[in-house]
């Protein structure tokens, strides 16, 4: 293996291999390197919820793209894509109202989404609580993937041209003349590349102050769930966005039933450890919103990292350093908008042209306006 590349990538989540995906089908020679194993970050810990029902035009345009390319990789790999929906319970009339609202927006930008009221809301979850409830959204597109085997299969297309190195960190970039040359391994090995893309996830901030970059990515930590496998009985994630809600969804592969919430205060910073009192009230939670959830064993719990931007969107930008670009902060939706984002970025790293304005996922943006639906 010789130590040049066309790009190499940092990070070896969904954001990197999709990026690596999409340069590698251009005919770029990619280096991708992941300090633990493919998938160690936020990917492997996601619960694979695939989503399009955003609060603005760009994330629902960059949402449905990326049901397209996750349909279009189903194609070449099983990746356990299915289309089960997502639904969005409203408890409240302010709920009410800002989902109709949401839905004139989603439905102008093509989504096929519809309000449904607590009937049909039994009929697509047969056995749901509807104590306080007064309808909900519903898009039937959207759906899960196995994060697991989407990188794989992002990798393997990788691996055709280039490399991908796991247990090698990146420790440190050479920069000469205010442009990145080449990188540099734990154990001293050097690479080159004219483009570099740091997809590091939650340590893009830490690793990019080593080179007085200041980019504004907090990670957060989310915990969250799975419970024994039982035979399907329903299909969407159930999103209920109460003050102690929650969201689950039962895998297409075995029936499991996988889930979280966001935790209200937030946990800021890199902590990985999981709390009894998580354990307890997501299964409370679940109950809560489908009791014959009640006597499911729940197997495994486990926590990972939100990458927050303040304004809820994700950053896919250059820096000052010509050459080097940064790729994240993508939040709760970093599986879902992944391949979308990855395509985004090989078109713009290549200057093969973006179909649609990114300015706000620049660095250099205005932070103060708020994705809804987040
Ligand atoms: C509990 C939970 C549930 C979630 N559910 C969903 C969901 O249903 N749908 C959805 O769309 N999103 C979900 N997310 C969010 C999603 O997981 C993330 O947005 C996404 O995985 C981010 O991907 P990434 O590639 O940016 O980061 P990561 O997957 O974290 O990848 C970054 C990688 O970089 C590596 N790395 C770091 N530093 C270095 C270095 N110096 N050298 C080499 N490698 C390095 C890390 O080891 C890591 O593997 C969830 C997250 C959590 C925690």
């Amino acid at each position: 293996m010789d130590n040049t590349a066309d790009a190499i990538i940092i990070g070896g989540g969904i954001i990197g291999c999709a990026t690596g995906y999409y340069l590698t089908k251009k005919g770029l020679k990619v280096y991708l390197f992941e300090k633990d194993y493919l998938t160690a970050g936020s990917t492997g810990r996601c619960i694979g919820g695939i989503r399009q029902q955003f609060s603005t035009e760009l994330s629902i345009r960059v949402a449905m793209e990326s049901v397209k390319k996750f349909k279009e990789l189903q194609e070449e790999y099983d990746i356990e894509f299915y289309q089960g929906g997502y639904l969005f319970l409203a408890h409240t009339e302010e709920m009410v109202t800002t989902y109709k609202k949401l839905i004139a927006l989603q439905k102008s930008s093509g989504l096929d989404v519809e309000f449904v009221d607590v009937k049909q809301i039994t009929e697509i979850v047969p056995g749901i609580n509807t104590r306080d409830l007064l309808g909900g959204v519903y898009c039937q597109s959207d759906g899960q993937a196995n994060p697991f085997l989407v990188v794989d299969a992002y990798a393997q297309r990788i691996k055709s041209r280039g490399g991908v190195f796991t247990a090698s960190e990146i420790t440190g970039l050479n920069i000469e003349k205010d442009r990145v040359v080449s990188v540099k391994t734990q154990d001293n090995k050097v690479y080159y590349a004219p483009i570099v893309v740091n997809t590091t996830g939650p340590f893009i901030k830490k690793f990019s102050a080593q080179f007085g970059l200041n980019i504004p990515i907090y990670p957060e930590r989310h915990e969250a769930l799975i419970t024994e496998p039982v035979e399907r009985f329903f299909d969407p994630m159930i999103v209920d966005y109460r003050d102690d809600g929650c969201y689950f969804n039962q895998k297409f592969n075995n029936g499991s039933i996988i889930g979280c919430y966001t935790p209200k205060p937030n946990v800021p910073g890199l902590d990985l450890g999981s709390s009894f009192l998580f354990l307890k009230e997501m299964g409370r939670r679940m109950a809560r919103l489908m009791p014959k959830l009640r006597n499911l064993k729940i197997i495994r719990q486990w926590s990972g990292s939100y990458s927050m931007t303040p304004d809820g969107n994700p950053i896919l930008d250059h820096t000052d350093i010509n050459g080097l670009y940064i790729v994240g902060g993508m939040c709760g939706h970093g599986f879902m908008l992944g391949p979308e984002i990855g395509w985004l970025t090989s078109q713009f790293i290549t200057g093969t042209g973006v179909p649609y304005d990114l300015s706000s996922f620049s660095l250099t943006r205005d932070f103060s306006d708020r994705e809804v639906m987040r």
